[in-house]
């Protein structure tokens, strides 16, 4: 295929938290507010004059320093995150609006608050950590309402004096919805029987839109889907089957790179910086407060292991085979940072039910946060492909057999 006119553009804001397009909404007096999470409502940080830097460590190297602060056993990612801001790398931030959610990220937010990672001259900065509900219940929505307007919107407001109207919500939403859009649109293109662009492709553009100000991202986003519409996709598929990729924090596509290099083309992305869920629009009526509508949408569709309660397990599991049949896949990869609490339960649990309830071949994986060259993954991907194939070849025959 021919490559996409602004895949390296993408690729480029990718190399650094504090971006081009970062320091250029910071130059124009915007303020830019870090976070972690999805259970933290971007949209809320897309507010008036605000913008959303979803937190990410290019470039890591060692997590020697952070490991002394935290432990090995914290996950890789909020490690990897506190390192980069003990580098320096977030100073640029004017508030971290964190979620107590997991221990790892609480204990990484602790510390960087604890020794101070911003930038001191910045009196109004403030960091914040707001509690998760652990269900979607109207009594969580509630609490998920007063827990965002008092903790976010309000400071917000009172040190930056950010317009946190519902009209400005509003105004916030519609934005954020453009976006949505066309990432969706840009997405389904992953359906079709030989899709016009990779899940590599897809992942830069769509992290592209967690880590940059979307309005100076929106332009490049509708010549892209221009661009899709008439790009002409290989005569044949390059990779032999296709895949869902299902888990926690990937920020980082050389692992999508490596699967599809290793021979499973990524068609859907299940994971928290991707665009299931993320990427979908925010419906508003006129009837009730914008705030409490925003919260109940983000709690209805997240598909984090926190929320434990049977039906939202069994929902999860539901959604994944959604994405299998929508997208035509043959399988799906679970994937777990390492160290991930959460994940481990969910990827050992649902790895057992995909292949033996829902009878989708899966395959279950932890890695680090840096995984674009690990040898093992690129042999248990291998060995996975040649497994899906053989049950296609084996189903094949039956079906001639029986004819
Ligand atoms: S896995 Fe859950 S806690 Fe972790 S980033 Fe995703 S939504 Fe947040
Ligand atoms: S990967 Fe797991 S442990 Fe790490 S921050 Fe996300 S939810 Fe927490």
């Amino acid at each position: 295929m021919k490559d996409l006119k602004h895949l390296y553009y993408f690729e480029q804001l990718l190399e650094d938290a504090n971006n081009d397009l970062v320091r250029q909404a910071k130059a124009e007096g915007k303020l830019a507010l870090g976070y972690t999470c999805f259970h933290m409502p971007e949209v809320l940080l897309n507010l008036d004059n605000c913008f959303s830097v979803r937190l990410r460590a290019p470039n890591m190297g060692s997590m020697e320093v952070a490991t002394y602060y935290m432990c090995n056993g914290s996950c890789e990612y909020s490690r990897a995150l506190l390192e980069r801001a003990l580098e320096g790398n977030y100073k640029f931030l004017d508030a971290l609006c964190g979620v107590d959610l997991c221990e790892a990220m609480n204990r990484c937010m602790e510390n960087m608050e604890l020794l101070k990672i911003h930038d001191t001259e910045n009196s109004k900065f403030f960091y914040t950590n707001t509690d998760v509900a652990y269900t979607d219940d109207e009594i969580s929505v509630k609490h998920t309402v007063e827990q965002l307007r008092r903790k976010v919107l309000d400071k917000l407001r009172d040190n930056y004096g950010v317009d946190t109207s519902d009209e400005a919500l509003r105004k916030a939403v519609k934005e954020h919805n453009e976006v949505c859009r066309l990432i969706t649109e840009i997405g389904n293109f992953r359906k079709l029987e030989i899709p016009n662009i990779t899940g590599y492709e897809f992942a830069v553009i769509t992290l592209a839109t967690y880590v940059c100000p979307k309005y100076l991202i929106i332009d490049k986003l509708r010549e892209t889907l221009e661009e899709l519409k008439t790009r002409k996709p290989d005569d044949k598929l390059k990779q032999r089957v296709k895949v869902v990729v299902v888990g926690s924090e990937i920020d980082d596509p050389e692992l999508i790179d490596l699967i599809e290099d290793n021979g499973a083309l990524v068609v859907a992305d299940r994971f928290c910086y991707g665009s299931f869920p993320g990427r979908q629009e925010i419906i508003l009526n006129d009837d009730e407060d914008v705030l409490t509508q925003i919260c109940r949408q983000y709690l209805s569709w997240t598909e984090c292991p926190r929320h434990c309660d049977p039906k939202r397990v069994e929902h999860r599991y539901d959604f994944v085979k959604q994405l299998v049949n929508d997208f035509h896949a043959d399988g799906v990869i679970y994937e777990q940072m390492k160290f991930c609490t959460y994940w481990s339960y969910e990827r050992t649990l649902a790895s057992y039910v995909m292949n033996e309830e829902y009878k989708i071949p899966t395959l279950s994986i932890d890695r680090p946060y840096r995984a674009g060259n690990s040898g093992q993954l690129r042999t248990r991907i291998q060995a996975f492909v040649e497994n899906i194939e053989i049950k296609k070849i084996k189903a094949k025959q039956k079906k001639e057999e029986s004819k």
